[in-house]
């Protein structure tokens, strides 16, 4: 090389180098294949000191407390031996490595990073790691003492369609798992709060159900096993602790926190007693949701308007708040919903894809759609709709679940109520009932009101699709998108006229006809009186007319085409009419 051109080689290069980190406070450490290897090197030869070097120039020694190296993928985490007030973790793969050692006593955090394939550090603010502690505090809503803090109310219609869905039924509180089976886990640790099985400190057993069942509710979504027992934890950590995380709890008063993106390590959130008064439950495990969003990967959602911008209070309007946001000052709305967020409403402080987050980064899978294509509403033998048979889950923003349903030829009325299940849920129901046509005939999304509700709708005859997504009010920027509108839902009410899908009808029982499909002879039995027998075919044309007096009779429709018929029987004295299909196969 020419010297003369070295000084400004070396000037170019300090330019880029600066330009690049934004300061000249960070240092890079190499590319992520020699900082892995480096690591290997160090344990290979002391397994359990980490030698960090910091862009201050300063050498730190951690104490190792996991360490986790296969295959690429990297997860450890320990303390600086110079300073146990601290943490630190390093987690990630070929393609990217992140961590941070936060210093508590000194309040420095530094953060390693990778961009195209270089890790550095650099010194961050402490808060950005561990936004609880060193942020103002979340206050309940003083301002509002009038008002009454008012918890979720479970919905007659949750009644275990999943583990995680309905009330305290006397379970175990240390052995609840919230997906049985999946290989990511988070452990609620709640070993410090409790004696053997039964709760310290005068809590409930139901308590801590609803705790762990609100950390549930807003994971649910995800193939999550969110769980409080050791065991699971233990073998679910040691097939890879990338796929766990785990929070304890602390039997002491005080502000609880989280350390970011520390999910895969088993560095754990911090989940303090309080609030003392109120509903431990629900507060704990809003809390619990909260801290755990924060070991995800998540911020806060702030507010830009606001006095103290640090934790959005949602929008009144809409009764909707991010979790990562406020959740107190929504305590009062009646239907109060909390959900992940990106950042859509006026005033975001952030637009982290909360979702994209978990799912992306964590590498966290969403359920798998329970319902792909459709699904026939099933009904009891009186044409009841029953929540416990008619349910399903929304578990992304693009999912829509479709049950179809028949309404016989004396045309039909359907009365149905659709709840979301969840109790901290996120799912706010929209519902519409579409012909077959494609055609919306009736929907519904209740304002500020998280079910769907069809009163008295009169249907004609025909085939018909219940369609359930998960609904939006006003604007994203002044109400909330179907983002996060997620989680299980189910249905409860009547229709009347509907025919099932093997012909049977709901009304008029008394009526059986045989064989059903059949080659085009039908028999039916159990007439009373004077009768008219109609038969449709699908365009609705009468093709088949017959009067009777006779408790049986046979219905020939055997040069009739293969397919769906529609029978009506009508009652001369009763004008009753009883209805349903007839298959020519
Ligand atoms: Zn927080």
């Amino acid at each position: 090389m020419n010297k003369h051109l070295l000084p400004s080689f070396i000037f170019l290069l300090l330019f880029s180098f600066s330009s690049f980190a934004q300061t000249n406070k960070k240092l890079a450490l190499g590319t992520v294949g020699s900082v892995l290897t480096d690591i290997n090197n160090q344990h290979a030869k002391t397994s359990s000191v980490y030698a960090l070097k910091l862009q201050t120039g300063d050498v730190m020694d951690i104490n190792i407390e996991n360490y986790y190296n296969e295959n690429g993928n990297l997860s450890m985490n320990g303390k600086a031996q110079e300073s146990p007030n601290s943490l630190f973790i390093l987690k990630g793969n070929l393609s990217s490595l992140y961590g941070y050692l936060v210093l508590h006593d000194s309040k420095t955090a530094f953060e390693i990073t990778t961009s195209d394939d270089l890790v550095s550090i650099e010194e961050i603010d402490i808060a950005k790691i561990y936004p609880d502690v060193y942020e103002k505090p979340m206050t309940p809503p003083v301002e509002n003492n009038s008002l009454t803090r008012g918890n979720p109310v479970y919905s007659p219609m949750a009644q275990r369609q999943a583990v995680h869905i309905g009330k305290y039924n006397n379970e175990d509180v240390t052995k609840l798992q919230s997906r049985p089976g999946s290989e990511y886990v988070f452990y609620l640790n709640h070993s410090a709060v409790m004696n053997g099985t039964t709760p310290k400190n005068g809590r409930t057993k139901e308590e801590m159900f609803r705790v762990w069942q609100c950390t549930a509710d807003q994971y649910s979504m995800f193939n999550l096993n969110v769980t409080t027992d050791p065991a699971v934890y233990a073998a679910a950590k040691a097939n890879s602790v990338l796929k766990t995380g785990n929070i304890k709890f602390v039997d002491e008063d005080g502000r609880s926190n989280a350390c970011v993106a520390c999910f895969g390590t088993t560095a754990a959130g911090t989940l303090y007693r309080n609030p003392g008064n109120g509903d431990y439950g629900y507060g704990i495990g809003m809390t619990c949701a909260h801290e755990m969003g924060h070991q995800m990967g998540m911020s806060h959602d702030g507010g830009s308007a606001q006095t103290d911008p640090e934790y959005f209070f949602g929008l009144p309007a809409v009764e909707w708040c991010p979790i990562m946001g406020n959740y107190w000052k929504g305590g009062s709305w009646p239907n109060q919903l909390f959900t992940w967020s990106k950042g859509e409403y006026n005033t975001a402080t952030q637009k982290q894809d909360d979702l994209k987050i978990m799912n992306v980064n964590e590498n966290v899978p969403y359920m798998v759609d329970d319902i792909p294509t459709t699904k026939a509403i099933k009904f009891s033998n009186t044409g009841g709709i029953s929540p416990l048979d008619n349910w399903g889950q929304i578990a992304q923003n693009t999912d829509a679940d479709a049950f179809t349903f028949e309404v016989g030829p004396g045309g039909g009325t359907i009365n149905l109520k659709i709840d979301p299940i969840e109790y901290l849920r996120q799912l706010d129901v929209a519902a519409k009932i579409v012909n077959s046509q494609g055609t919306a005939v009736s929907s519904s999304n209740l304002a500020k009101h998280r079910s769907a509700e069809f009163k008295n709708v009169a249907l004609t005859a025909g085939s018909y699709s219940l369609v359930i997504q998960g609904g939006s009010e006003l604007t994203p920027q002044t109400g909330f998108s179907n983002y996060s509108s997620l989680g299980y839902y189910a249905m409860e009410g009547t229709l009347t006229g509907a025919v099932t899908a093997t012909g049977e009808i709901l009304s008029g029982a008394s009526i059986s006809i045989f064989p059903n499909p059949s080659n085009g002879d039908f028999t039916f039995n159990g007439l009373k009186g004077e009768n008219t027998i109609e038969v449709y075919d699908f365009v609705g044309k009468l093709i088949y007319e017959e009067k009777t007096s006779q408790t049986s009779i046979g219905v020939n429709l055997k040069e009739e085409r293969q397919g769906i018929y529609v029978y009506k029987i009508i009652n001369a004295a009763t004008k009753e009419i009883s209805a349903g299909k007839l298959i020519v196969q």
